[in-house]
């Protein structure tokens, strides 16, 4: 009976074009990896555009070097949870440093970190959003931040994307204690930024709070690096921010900074920080050093790379569109290196992305639920470690694959 529900719902999603298919890497996160399709074929060259290791960091040698040494001094893995044993040195200088890195834009920061980002905004919501509150969320959050409202016992209002006229009514008419606004700083899908200060005066006319998912800012905006808020130049109590590991920082797991009391009460009751056990602290030690290098001068020059391949990008992505209109296309209001090539029709994103594939570009066709019904795209992700040759190849392919589809 199950099975045959499943397969049955299986079979529906393959019919919308709805299917997924895992690929596997046979080498190092890089722009060029080997990869083998979910179909038996041996692996191929691909230069992808589709990974989150904006500062190409995943594999720097600095960073295998110190995962290996973070090995030797403090093993494989680390045991237990946080509270009971696994809290190692390596993850308590982790925090101090990131306390460090957020004092400018929060008051007083201390800082509790976690496995994954999604553990850390689960944790979040269901720890601070009482009976009492009412969370206020953008409908394009990630779905880990949807996941933490949805397990949360506080009333959940979804304003529509970046519509703070929406938000200041819905904080106008709210009658519940405590008021937590939740958002993306840098949207996953669309690679636009919430506009953080007419949210602070929000959160200040309105006493609310800030919730702020700076998983694809951290490490990649701001002078040295330490994300939007360092962007914006902003400082207030009533930030609370979480930035993740995994991404421009190159390794994984993620962090969340608020005033003390917050992360005590955090570190106290967070179901997902209590019951699971510490990441592996060599994971803890190698951050030092990808923190190290996300504020040195080498990644000063990475984000100035990245800044112009997204130039590269945009100008080339709006000769396209510009040159192609009948298709339809167009693309995101984006500055950061999340660049979508939206073209809509579930099919039409999915051939695309064979069509590059054939062309040994590795792009993925992003469909809904993860993007509204008829904004069908492709998630270009830059990475410093690209080169202009690469954006340029990429440009090429598309407009060579766009005369085709006219
Ligand atoms: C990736 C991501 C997360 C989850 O972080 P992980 O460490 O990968 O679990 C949370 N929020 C946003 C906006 C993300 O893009």
């Amino acid at each position: 009976m199950l099975i045959d529900h499943l397969n049955q719902q299986l079979l529906e999603r393959a019919a919308e074009g709805l299917q997924r298919q895992r690929r596997t890497a046979h080498t190092a996160c890089a722009p060029r990896q080997q990869v083998r399709a979910g179909d038996g074929a041996p692996p191929r060259d691909l230069l992808g555009f589709c990974s989150n290791d904006y500062l190409g960091l995943a594999n720097h040698p600095a960073l295998i070097e110190a995962i290996t040494s973070g090995v030797h001094l403090y093993g494989a893995g680390s045991g237990a949870s946080h509270l009971v044993s696994g809290h190692s040195q390596a993850h308590e200088a982790l925090e101090s440093l990131l306390a460090q890195w957020m004092a400018p834009a929060i008051p007083q920061a201390r800082v509790l970190t976690f496995s994954t980002g999604y553990m850390a905004n689960l944790a979040l919501l269901t720890a601070l959003a009482d009976e009492q509150a009412t969370l206020f969320c953008d409908k394009l959050n990630h779905a880990s931040l949807i996941d933490g409202a949805r397990l949360s016992k506080a009333e959940v209002r979804r304003y529509p994307h970046g519509d703070l006229a929406a938000l200041e009514r819905q904080l106008s008419t709210c009658t519940t204690p405590l008021r937590l606004i939740v958002t993306d700083t840098v949207f996953s899908m669309d690679g636009d930024q919430a506009d953080l200060p007419a949210l602070l005066a929000l959160a200040e006319r309105f006493d609310a709070w800030l919730i702020l998912d700076d998983a694809h800012g951290f490490g990649v905006l701001g002078p040295q690096g330490q994300g939007s808020l360092a962007q914006a130049g902003l400082r207030s109590e009533r930030f609370i921010l979480m930035g993740t590991l995994g991404k421009a920082a190159g390794v994984s797991g993620a962090f969340v900074a608020a005033h003390p009391i917050i992360i005590d009460w955090l570190m106290q009751t967070a179901r997902t920080a209590v019951f699971t056990t510490a990441s592996p602290p060599a994971l803890a030690h190698a951050l030092l050093t990808s923190l190290q290098l996300i504020a040195s001068e080498e990644g000063v020059q990475r984000r100035a790379r990245l800044q112009q391949h997204i130039a590269q990008l945009r100008s080339g992505l709006q000769t396209l569109i510009a040159q192609f209109l009948e298709l339809g296309w167009s693309m995101g209001a984006s500055d950061t290196p999340i660049q979508p090539l939206i073209v809509g029709d579930n099919a039409q994103a999915l051939s695309l992305s064979s069509a590059l594939d054939a062309q040994g570009l590795w792009i993925p066709a992003i469909r809904p639920p993860t993007v509204p019904v008829g904004k069908a795209r492709l998630r270009i992700t830059l990475s410093a470690a690209h080169t202009s040759d690469d954006i340029q190849r990429l440009l090429a392919a598309l407009h060579e694959i766009a005369r085709d589809f006219r």
